[in-house]
């Protein structure tokens, strides 16, 4: 078998990090740096009938299977190619009904295994890294990782034993924790989860919190592009997760889903915690250090319990604080949750800082749910200035941030605002998604529609 590696890069011992990704080229800022096709993926259920389950086109009329009834296609085409993963669930799904479950980590090690048995060459999305290869951090796994683990097995093996030649339970331990820390999940260009899939040669790719490229989705496929220049030699840094927190709290996120500790710049010079931490200056008489301390530890507990939340039940980020209190709180009540914590935390910190932007994205997604969009426009003219700040130059938190803001404006007839704002995520998606995007075209559209 012969690898035939990917033209621009290369694999590496990265020191001090053990295997990674370098240039042998000289990258621009938007160069696509590299393409991936999804080794398996797989649709989250909260986006049935709006996307295609196989090509993950999203429109309206989709036909959806004639068995089940929960999974929508494009044409037979689609329904054909899907098929041998879609099997797995089809007939399962009517069996059980409303009792068909399995987490979303679940659906994907299932499609795993199968594509395993069928596949024996490396694929297309293994060029520099196999599937094989994937670390699996075993000896640091603690209790509660443990646990989540053998929820996954004994799910795996209660709904798709019948369809399903399940490997040893020690193989399906490991592969359920490679999976958790090599796995990708699928966003559209809101930032909305859409799925979860495998990209071994995108996982390849070490972290850092000033990453050099940015991975987007395109249908299916991941794509790889650089958002700051990079010369031959230098190592490709992707970002592992959400670069608005500051050092100590995004340490600990790697440390706790990784197992490493990061050495960039950014956590070395803890450049941008200062602003992202900001304490108001106009009190009475300035808070003794153990307040803040007992402030920061209140903002870091909520944040985790959402996280944790959203972590097990696996639903879109927006609705997280819905899950938090199970659905028995109406939106109005979890709004103002939301609004006494700002509240609370606003006796101390400025409203740029990132505790108060935390809790009012939150509430943003509170007031999309309702269709409240006045209140949605509210805390997302107060989001984006600070975004922009506390996030790189380049980043799809603060795309998808103008974007909404955007489309909100568009909405409530503000279209010389609207405008401004989609522009602005267009600028930033020319770089991260590439002018050729279907996305962009379609922000284009709408803004050529209003004129
Ligand atoms: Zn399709
Ligand atoms: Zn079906
Ligand atoms: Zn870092």
């Amino acid at each position: 078998m012969k690898c035939e590696g990917i033209e621009g890069c290369e694999r590496f011992l990265s020191p001090g990090k053990g295997r990674g990704v370098r240039a042998t080229k000289h990258f621009e800022v938007g160069d696509l740096v590299f393409a991936c096709p999804a080794y398996c993926y797989v649709l989250t259920v909260n986006e049935r009938g709006a996307h295609c389950e196989f090509c993950f086109t999203r429109r309206e009329g989709l036909s959806k299977c004639g068995k089940c009834k929960q999974a929508y296609y494009c044409n037979v085409e689609c329904q054909k190619g899907d098929w041998s993963m879609h099997k797995l669930e089809c007939s399962a799904m009517c069996s059980y009904g409303e009792n068909w479950c399995p987490s979303e980590t679940v659906r994907l090690v299932a499609r795993i295994i199968v594509k395993q048995k069928v596949q024996t060459e490396p694929t297309q999305s293994e060029r520099l890294l196999s599937l094989k290869e994937f670390e699996s951090h075993m000896d640091k796994i603690d209790n509660e990782k443990n646990e989540m683990n053998q929820t996954d097995t004994a799910a795996l093996h209660h709904f798709y034993s019948k369809y399903l030649d399940i490997p040893s339970n020690d193989v399906l331990t490991e592969l359920f924790a490679q999976v958790n820390c090599n796995g990708f999940t699928i966003e559209d260009e809101e930032l909305s989860h859409l799925g979860s899939a495998v990209f071994p040669d995108v996982a390849l790719m070490n972290h850092s919190c000033s990453p050099n490229v940015i991975v987007t989705y395109k249908g299916t496929g991941a794509e790889v592009r650089a958002v700051q220049k990079i010369s031959p030699g230098e190592e490709i840094f992707n970002s592992y997760i959400d670069l608005l927190y500051p050092t100590e709290d995004r340490m600990e996120r790697l440390k706790d889903s990784y197992f490493f500790t990061c050495d960039c710049t950014e956590c070395t010079t803890k450049s941008k915690d200062k602003a992202k931490m900001e304490i108001r200056q106009k009190l009475s008489a300035p808070p003794e250090p153990e307040e803040v301390q007992k402030m920061v530890v209140y903002a870091r507990n909520v944040i985790e319990e959402f996280r944790r939340a959203k972590h097990y039940k696996n639903i879109l980020p927006i609705h997280f604080l819905f899950v938090v209190l199970d659905f028995t709180a109406p939106p109005s009540e979890l709004l103002e949750i939301c609004e006494l914590s700002l509240e609370k935390m606003g006796s101390l910190f400025v409203e740029t800082n990132v505790y108060m932007l935390h809790m009012m994205y939150q509430a943003m997604g509170v007031c999309l749910y309702m269709q409240d969009w006045d209140g949605a426009l509210k805390y997302g003219e107060k989001i984006v200035h600070p975004y922009s700040v506390h996030y790189p130059q380049y980043s799809l938190n603060v795309a998808s941030m103008y974007l909404k803001l955007g489309r909100l404006y568009m909405g409530l007839e503000k279209k010389t605002q609207g405008v401004k704002a989609l522009q602005k995520a267009i600028d930033i998606m020319n770089i991260a998604f590439g002018k050729e995007h279907h996305y962009v075209a379609e922000i284009k559209k709408e803004m050529d529609e209003c004129e």
